[in-house]
């Protein structure tokens, strides 16, 4: 049935009976909340008004101004259907002496039925000046005589197919039934953040309900003390269960993972045979992660380390530590390439040492893979590198110790969560190493990530170069193809990136192909290779060997590379279309190169839309990449640009975005909220249980993964 915006009696009063509450089958206006997630209660009292209006107030029709949403009675005196340009129902209403004009451009048959000659009407919208005199385009009308409603009235977000009146009424009986008792005991609040005078109540009943009395600009300011203790109460609730996390899994046991201290010990024959000493940040970092793998408890560690900082060593050192403990590790990796080439290293380091490595991925075939969980399950194979096939439910460990998960924030929750569960039978939790190049800025360190340690390695290997970057119309394309001529004679090798076009993979092949061609053409003698996501993997492994070994000067790819690939003598990177990437895609893509002592260069091609200049936005981001090569300053200011929606990427599935606080705005209540939250469950966990399971509902898991 289609929704007369306009025909529906606005008075709530005279509604008809509420939704029952568990039907067969879900009526539209139902199915419509659902969709909007509206399921409990609280769903409903967490759904607040986009702004408010006021229908608590009538005018008479002659006093009535211009230009302002009134609210009047008057008697129905003509109506009918005309084609003025565009076919219309006009009625003329008057009172008073005053006369006004009604226009509709949708409207059905109650529309007309409540607009019948003789008929009174209250109406309510924004009185103008029309051709015909005073009129109101699409007023909502409703009985004249029924009682005014004693509150503002909120205008919530919705769908189609919800009408507000019925989302009104049902949020309204959700209100009323809802359990919204205090969660945070006075002591808590903060005087010069929290009004006492508000509580979650009382702040969620004003929303919704307004008096009379209150602005509507005035409330739509989210600096209302009714706003900032639902603020404060959201920030509370993410803090708590994170808190509760890590409280959760302190009661976890892990297996104490140290190694025999001496020369013979197997983290002391990896340091020693190592081609480079650690660096500080490396040296301090393993130290810290060391601590946490002796411990009874779980590690749940995040190690986040700019590109090129060196954090496989760091990952294969903590592997050591738990071999040598008498546990296994397992390494898991998002792409194939990627966990081959972690693969191809930790075998190089470690294999020497008398460690075997177990290799497991999708494409493998059959008898291969059989042949490697066997090894696994018998605790024969003491590491495992391989990519989400790691935590298929066949793979069973025989004890695993220690998850490694590199680029974290690349896998989803239910994944990273099920690498820990991978060990449950076995009552022991492994240690969680998580590894991610993409820092995470502080303020969602402080509010996302609360329950996860973090290690960071601050400091890059010694010898790097850093990396001249500059940003090229695409026009520009033809001294681009030169400067690679540069590079390739004077033996050095380029990666050229092909866009990213996020609505296919095809038209993302489809590019990069052309831009084989194109290269190839241009640059005679040169072996120019293409690398993309749907080769199989062995042709990808060939491609990667030939770029290592030189005999590629230019590999042409889609972004597989843009995680891992270590190739010292790449000494150009050329990105096009760098507009549609992200700022930490485009950093780590760039960190690709510079891992040499040649100085090394990016090169960001970018392509203004037709004709125009690119926005300012796309040129303020790409200029950030030439000012800074820190990989943290260019996470805050992705942040800063972006929001952090795209940056919680997969912790973020499953979890609202925080609906009311903002991180930068609302710092204050976030420190508040960090602060109340461990002594809350501390010393009234049945009230931090209350709030948390109000505000989050079953979704608290997925902040503990
Ligand atoms: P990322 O942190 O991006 O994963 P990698 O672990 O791939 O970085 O390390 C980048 C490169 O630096 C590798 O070739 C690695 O062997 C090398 N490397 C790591 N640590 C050191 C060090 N302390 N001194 C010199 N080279 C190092
Ligand atoms: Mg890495």
């Amino acid at each position: 049935m289609p929704v007369a915006p306009a025909s529906a009696p606005a008075a709530p009063e005279v509604s008809s009976a509420p939704p029952p509450a568990k039907p067969a089958a879900l009526s539209g206006p139902q199915k419509a909340m659902r969709k909007l997630g509206l399921v409990r209660d609280m769903d409903l009292v967490l759904h607040l008004p986009l702004r408010w209006e006021d229908a608590t107030r009538l005018v008479r029709l002659v006093d009535a101004r211009v230009g302002e949403v009134v609210q009047f009675e008057a008697t129905v005196t003509a109506c009918e259907v005309v084609n003025r340009g565009r076919r219309q129902l006009v009625a003329t209403v008057e009172d008073g002496g005053a006369r006004c004009e009604l226009r509709f451009f949708h409207f059905y048959p109650t529309t007309r039925r409540a607009l019948e000659v003789g008929a009174r009407v209250r109406v309510r919208g924004e009185l103008r000046h029309g051709l015909f005199g005073l009129t109101v385009m699409h007023p909502t009308l409703s009985v004249a005589g029924s009682p005014l409603p004693s509150s503002l009235t909120p205008v919530y977000p919705t769908v189609a197919g919800l009408p507000q009146t019925y989302l009104r009424r049902a949020i309204a009986q959700a209100l009323q039934r809802a359990d919204l008792s205090e969660t945070i005991p006075p002591e808590f609040l903060d005087q010069n953040l929290l009004s006492p005078a508000w509580n979650g109540r009382l702040a969620l009943t004003f929303l919704h309900q307004p008096p009379p009395t209150e602005c509507p600009q005035t409330l739509e300011d989210r600096q209302h003390p009714a706003w900032q203790r639902l603020k404060a109460e959201e920030l509370l609730a993410q803090q708590l269960a994170q808190a509760q996390a890590r409280r959760e899994r302190a009661r976890l046991r892990a297996p104490v993972l140290v190694s025999a201290p001496g020369p013979q010990a197997l983290p002391e024959r990896l340091l020693a045979a190592l081609p480079f000493a650690l660096t500080g940040a490396q040296n301090r970092v393993v130290a810290e992660v060391a601590a946490d793998l002796a411990r009874e408890r779980p590690m749940h560690r995040l190690l986040q380390g700019d590109v090129g900082s060196g954090k496989t060593v760091v990952a294969a050192l903590a592997a050591a530590v738990a071999i040598d403990a008498g546990w296994q590790c397992a390494l898991m990796a998002p792409t194939e390439l990627l966990a081959e080439q972690h693969f191809g290293k930790l075998v190089a380091w470690l294999a020497p040492l008398g460690v075997e490595v177990a290799w497991l991925t999708g494409s493998q075939k059959k008898a291969e893979r059989t042949a490697a969980l066997a090894r696994i399950a018998s605790g024969q194979a003491a590491l495992v590198v391989g990519t989400h096939a790691v935590i298929q439910a066949q793979v069973q460990f025989a004890r695993l110790g220690l998850a490694i998960i590199d680029e974290q924030h690349r896998f989803g929750v239910a994944q990273r969560l099920a690498l820990r569960d991978k060990q449950a039978a076995n009552g022991f939790e492994p240690h969680l190493l998580m590894m991610s190049a993409t820092p995470i800025p502080r303020t969602l360190a402080m509010s996302y990530y609360a329950d996860l340690d973090v290690s960071t390695l601050d400091e890059l290997p010694p010898g790097r170069t850093p990396v001249l970057t500059r940003v090229l119309s695409n026009a520009r394309r033809g001294e681009v193809v030169e400067r690679i001529r540069g590079q390739l004679a004077q033996g050095r090798q380029v990666y050229w990136v092909c866009p990213l076009i996020e609505e296919s993979e095809a038209l993302d092949l489809r590019n990069a192909t052309a831009t084989h061609a194109e290269l190839t053409a241009a640059l005679p003698g040169v072996t120019v290779a293409l690398l993309h996501s749907r080769m199989p993997a062995a042709d990808k492994r060939a491609v990667m060997a030939a770029f290592a070994s030189g005999e590629v000067g230019v590999l042409v790819s889609t972004t597989v590379i843009e995680v891992g690939v270590d190739v010292p003598n790449a000494s150009l990177m050329v990105i096009e279309h760098a507009e549609r990437f992200g700022l930490s895609q485009l950093h780590q893509l760039r960190g690709r190169v510079g891992r040499g002592a040649a100085a090394s260069a990016c090169v960001l091609l970018y392509e203004a839309p037709e004709g125009g200049r690119l926005g300012e936005t796309a040129r303020e981001r790409l200029r950030a990449m030439v000012e800074t090569h820190d990989g943290f300053e260019i996470a805050r200011r992705d942040l800063a640009i972006r929001g952090p929606g795209e940056f919680l990427g997969a912790r973020q599935s499953g979890t609202p975005l925080l609906r009311f606080a903002d991180l930068t705005a609302d710092a204050a209540l976030l420190e508040w909220a960090r602060r109340v939250a461990p002594q809350l469950l501390e010393r009234h966990p049945d009230l931090a249980a209350r709030h948390v399971a109000r505000w989050l509902g079953g979704k608290s898991d997925f902040l503990k993964a």
